[in-house]
């Protein structure tokens, strides 16, 4: 059998230079670069060029709407590519349109969608850290968009990384797929909770399944088997297939609509999409992954 497909945003081809971020004059050379390139967004999504992220000379920008510093995202072949924010007020440069993040990571080459994943996590970060956790004082952006640091108490703020835990509750036969409402009708996923400070992905794992469906696991079972950075905002996915030893359900309905087992020849024709009455989240959500790897 052939391995798996990476997932979405999984993948990336670009130096992040990190030699360079400290570095004040190599950062002002690097945007008068001949072969530099910005990426576009708009309020976190990204303007496509078919399967590929829409790369604009990063001079041609200076005449755009834009709104905060650019971020250098990395450099790609040598040539350093930036992410640049349009303003939202303004009308969008000639031929330029935006996709909604998560369509364009169904539409993307896996490199590209590594980029988008990265830029978008450092724009959302920078639009909910303006200022100081510590003081209040609004902050500066250093290394190019990849810091931030307080005027008045010094403290240095670095990019979020959220981990959630998601796990394939399996027993037997069986798995443990449940829905929350506002999901699309016939869809049944895996359940995921964020980790709680002073927690191991383990104890995470069996605190979610035993808060959200009411089941005992075995923490000794547990087996990592994916992980995912995902840019609504800045998560990081933990994927999981952790063996239970309880089996009655009891739904906690502040996070479930409804929780139940399902066989693994069900699991198969769902993958299928030959399910009469049930539909799996898509290719790049990692839960997916999971119900994969579990029923092969
Ligand atoms: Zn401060």
């Amino acid at each position: 059998m052939n391995p798996l497909p990476p997932l979405a945003f999984c993948l990336s081809p670009l130096d992040r230079a990190e030699d360079i971020r400290r570095d004040a004059q190599a950062l002002a050379a690097l945007e008068k670069h001949n072969g530099a390139h910005a990426l576009l967004f708009l309020n976190g999504d990204p303007a496509l060029d078919g399967r590929a992220l829409l790369r604009r000379p990063f001079s041609e920008t200076a005449t755009m709407a834009r709104i905060n510093a650019p971020v250098l995202l990395g450099l790609e072949d040598g040539n350093p590519l930036y992410a640049v924010e349009l303003d939202p007020e303004a009308a969008l440069p000639g031929g330029v349109e935006i996709t909604d993040t998560r369509s364009a990571a169904m539409q993307l080459a896996i490199g590209e969608t590594g980029i988008l994943a990265q830029a978008r996590s450092l724009i959302e970060w920078r639009r909910r850290h303006r200022f100081c956790a510590n003081c209040g004082t609004p902050t500066l952006e250093l290394e190019a968009g990849r810091k931030r640091a307080c005027p008045s108490c010094a403290t240095e703020h670095f990019p979020r990384v959220d981990p959630v835990v998601i796990m394939l509750v399996v027993k037997d036969d069986w798995c443990l797929l449940g829905r929350q409402q506002p999901w699309p009708p016939r869809m049944w996923s895996a359940l995921a909770g964020f980790m709680e400070p002073g927690e191991t992905i383990a104890a995470a794992c069996a605190r979610e399944i035993w808060e959200e469906a009411g089941i005992r696991t075995d923490p000794d079972s547990t087996r990592v088997v994916a992980d995912q950075p995902w840019p609504f905002a800045s998560s990081l996915m933990i994927g999981l297939i952790i063996e239970a030893v309880s089996v009655g359900i009891t739904i906690d309905r502040h996070e479930l609509e409804e929780a139940r087992w399902f066989s693994r020849d069900e699991v198969r024709s769902m993958l299928a999409g030959t399910h009469p009455d049930f539909d799996l989240p898509p290719k790049i959500a990692i839960a997916r992954r999971l119900l994969e790897v579990w029923a092969a």
